[in-house]
């Protein structure tokens, strides 16, 4: 039996071949095969090569790309698609636990499927120590399948701070009122050396660019201390601040989810605390 993994150079990915084995022999489609990225090729390639190998499965890593390209081929064919799994144990149905709600849930679920499409989540199976699977041979892409594809690649704005390793994150949500609001955010951030963040309400508003995002659906962040600003703490949100190792939270809701959950709260009005922060900063220096 052969099962078909997507792969490319990451960590990700052999851990994904890690669950994939379990399905079979595994042969690899490689991501880098279709420069630039285009996930629509990347599904078509996949979709061809496993009617041709006949693949018990297919296997991808459950990150961004990994899985845009798995739910472009589970539209494609028809067959269900479980992402960010924990676990599969082939069978009939085939049997998955299933990372949801940003990591704060564990699905266990039953995919009935003659082939089905699993991505596994990152950083929750051991690496593939085994040797490298065998790469499919591919056609070139349909004109077609390059209709979606990266045209240009945008450095995020955040002062050369990347808000993944930044050691401390001033970060801003609804609260903050506009986009022009946010200079008080960066002013302070600026004297910390710290990067800006923000919630999906913001990003949302179009204030800040999804970059800047921290939460389920945007970065999850580790900081040595996270500093929210006018953020309620959605289940969402809160998802990506699970690396955080001190949280200071300023609301004027002494009872919003973010000020339960912090280490240090300042209650009151954003738009007299932040710059008075910022000032006693300059005072002290
Ligand atoms: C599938 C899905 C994925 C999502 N992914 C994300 C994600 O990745 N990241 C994310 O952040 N959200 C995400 N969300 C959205 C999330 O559910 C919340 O809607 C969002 O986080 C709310 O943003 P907020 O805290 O800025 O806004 P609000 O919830 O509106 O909170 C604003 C806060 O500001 C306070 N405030 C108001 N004025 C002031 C002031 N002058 N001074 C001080 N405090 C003030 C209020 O008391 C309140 O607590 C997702 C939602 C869904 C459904």
């Amino acid at each position: 039996m052969t099962v078909l993994v997507l792969m490319d150079e990451s960590d990700a990915s052999r851990q994904a071949l890690t669950l994939a084995r379990k399905f079979g022999d595994p042969r690899s489609v490689r991501m880098d095969a279709i420069e630039p990225f285009a996930p629509d090729a990347l599904a078509a390639a996949l979709a061809q090569a496993a009617d041709e190998l006949n693949a018990s499965a297919v296997f991808a890593a459950g990150t961004d790309r990994g899985n845009e390209v798995m739910a472009r081929l589970a539209a494609r064919t028809g067959l269900p698609f479980a992402a960010n799994c924990i676990s599969a144990t082939p069978g009939e149905p085939v049997s998955v636990t299933r990372l949801r709600w940003g990591g704060s849930l564990l699905e266990e679920a039953r995919l009935h499927s003659p082939r089905p499409l699993i991505s596994v989540a990152p950083h929750t199976v051991p690496e593939d120590t085994g040797p490298r699977p065998q790469d499919v041979d591919m056609k070139p892409p349909a004109e077609a399948d390059l209709v979606v594809r990266v045209v240009d690649h945008v450095s995020p704005r955040n002062g050369g701070v990347s808000l993944a390793e930044a050691k401390v994150i001033v970060s801003g949500g609804r609260g903050v009122g506009s986009k022009e609001g946010f200079a008080i955010i960066e002013d302070l951030a600026g004297l910390l050396g710290a990067a800006v963040g923000c919630s999906r309400a913001v990003t949302s508003a179009g204030w800040r660019p999804h970059s800047d995002q921290v939460g389920q659906t945007g970065t999850k962040v580790a900081p040595d201390v996270y500093i929210a600003c006018g953020i309620s703490g959605a289940t969402q949100h809160m998802a990506g601040l699970k690396g955080a190792k001190r949280i200071l939270a300023i609301n004027s809701d002494p009872q919003a989810p973010l000020m339960l959950n912090a280490d240090y709260t300042v209650t009151g009005d954003l738009k007299e605390i932040v710059p008075a922060i910022s000032a006693e900063i300059r005072k002290r220096r």
